[in-house]
């Protein structure tokens, strides 16, 4: 069984407090002793899309911050450019993006950094004999980083039921080729009774697959894709999805990538899931989603499977049903169930509560 640690956390809680409980949480993980003056350091973290407001807020870093540039002078955040158009897809935009949601040296005394540089294209690849990826295509900071810290927000997905550890490694870590190969057997098609012609999926297609035709939009297989962006923009759901042959492949993929990820790091690795202010979509979502669920809590792991299906159970548990499953219609335990068997993890788990007594 892996180790999970826990501590709960309520909604209205303040930033210095969360703060504390997530350097409980890292002295779990027990990855200090890896690191040295010289070594880099990535806090891997979804920066949160214009608008968005369920990411996880620097402040809430601040104790880990001093407690790493105490150790080393080569601590950096880091996330990779999207897909699809938006505020991320590009270097540039996306540091001010991060700046202006708190994330910048002069806020925090480290460094931001783009893993997949300029325009997504800074990867290297890395074979493996696995059964859906035989050449994972990762940003290649990650190659040259010594201790991965990875921070995840838990939310639904439209394309992989649950986003959380896992999906930020796998997705996450990605080269836009990675992220190009994870999606490639997603197909979205129009249903034009449900299509009012609003406009919104022609503004986000990356790729301009969707046109408009006499009554409805219309996607072009052939340019699509496969990002999914549409599906979550459409504000009348009018986008269905089909897959090729198999679809739980993009999830399963995914899983084969984080296998790739967590592997550089032989140990190195620790994992924080974030169950606040959780939202039906990601934090690619621009605008300020309700949150389906009051706040449980923050979770820890060095193994991300184990940390996932212990953050799906937390929250199943709560709702007294499998929530997950209702908010999207994809069965999240695909990508979990296939991570455990390739071996990235284990789906068994002993969670071990942190309870305040024991750190205030
Ligand atoms: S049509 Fe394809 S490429 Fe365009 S937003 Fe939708 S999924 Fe992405
Ligand atoms: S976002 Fe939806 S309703 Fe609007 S044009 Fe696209 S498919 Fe039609």
């Amino acid at each position: 069984m892996a180790d999970v640690y826990f501590i709960g956390t309520k909604g209205s809680e303040e930033a210095d407090s969360l703060a504390r409980k997530v350097e409980v949480l890292y002295d779990a993980l027990d990855v200090e002793t890896h690191i040295r003056r010289d070594s880099f350091v990535a806090l891997k973290i979804h920066f949160g899309e214009k608008d968005n407001t369920g990411y996880i807020r620097p402040e809430w870093l601040s104790r880990l911050i001093s407690r790493l540039t105490q150790k080393t002078r080569r601590a950096f955040f880091t996330d990779t450019n999207t897909l699809y158009v938006g505020n991320r897809s590009n270097a540039c935009e996306h540091l001010k993006l991060a700046r202006d949601h708190g994330f910048s040296l002069e806020a925090l005394g480290i460094p931001v950094w783009i893993a997949d540089g300029l325009i997504g294209r800074d990867d290297d690849e890395i074979e493996v004999d696995l059964p859906r990826v035989r050449s994972a295509k990762i940003a290649s900071t990650f190659l040259f980083t010594d201790v991965l810290l990875c921070f995840s927000h838990f939310t639904g997905h439209i394309l992989s039921g649950v986003g959380a550890a896992l999906k930020n490694l796998g997705m996450g870590c990605a080269s836009r080729a990675g992220k190009l190969e994870q999606h490639s057997d997603v197909h979205p098609w129009v249903k034009s009774k449900k299509c009012t012609l609003c406009g919104m999926c022609f503004d986000y297609c990356p790729t301009g697959a969707i046109v408009e035709e006499a009554e409805a939009a219309f996607i072009r297989d052939e340019t699509c894709i496969g990002c999914g962006e549409c599906l979550v923009v459409c504000p009348t759901g009018a986008i269905g999805l089909s897959w090729d042959d198999d679809k739980n492949r993009i999830q399963e993929k995914m899983a084969e990538y984080a296998f790739c990820v967590h592997n550089l790091f032989e140990g190195r690795a620790g994992y924080l899931n974030f169950l606040i202010r959780m939202t039906r979509d990601c934090d690619c979502m621009s605008k300020d989603a309700p949150s389906f669920m009051e706040d449980i809590g923050i979770l820890a792991s060095r193994d991300p499977v184990a940390l996932d299906k212990a953050s799906v159970d937390l929250v199943n548990d709560r709702a007294g049903t499998d929530i997950m499953r209702e908010l999207q219609p994809v069965d999240w335990s695909i990508q979990l169930r296939h991570a455990a068997e390739i071996g990235l993890g284990r789906m068994e788990y002993d969670l071990k509560n942190l309870s305040p007594g024991s750190w205030d």
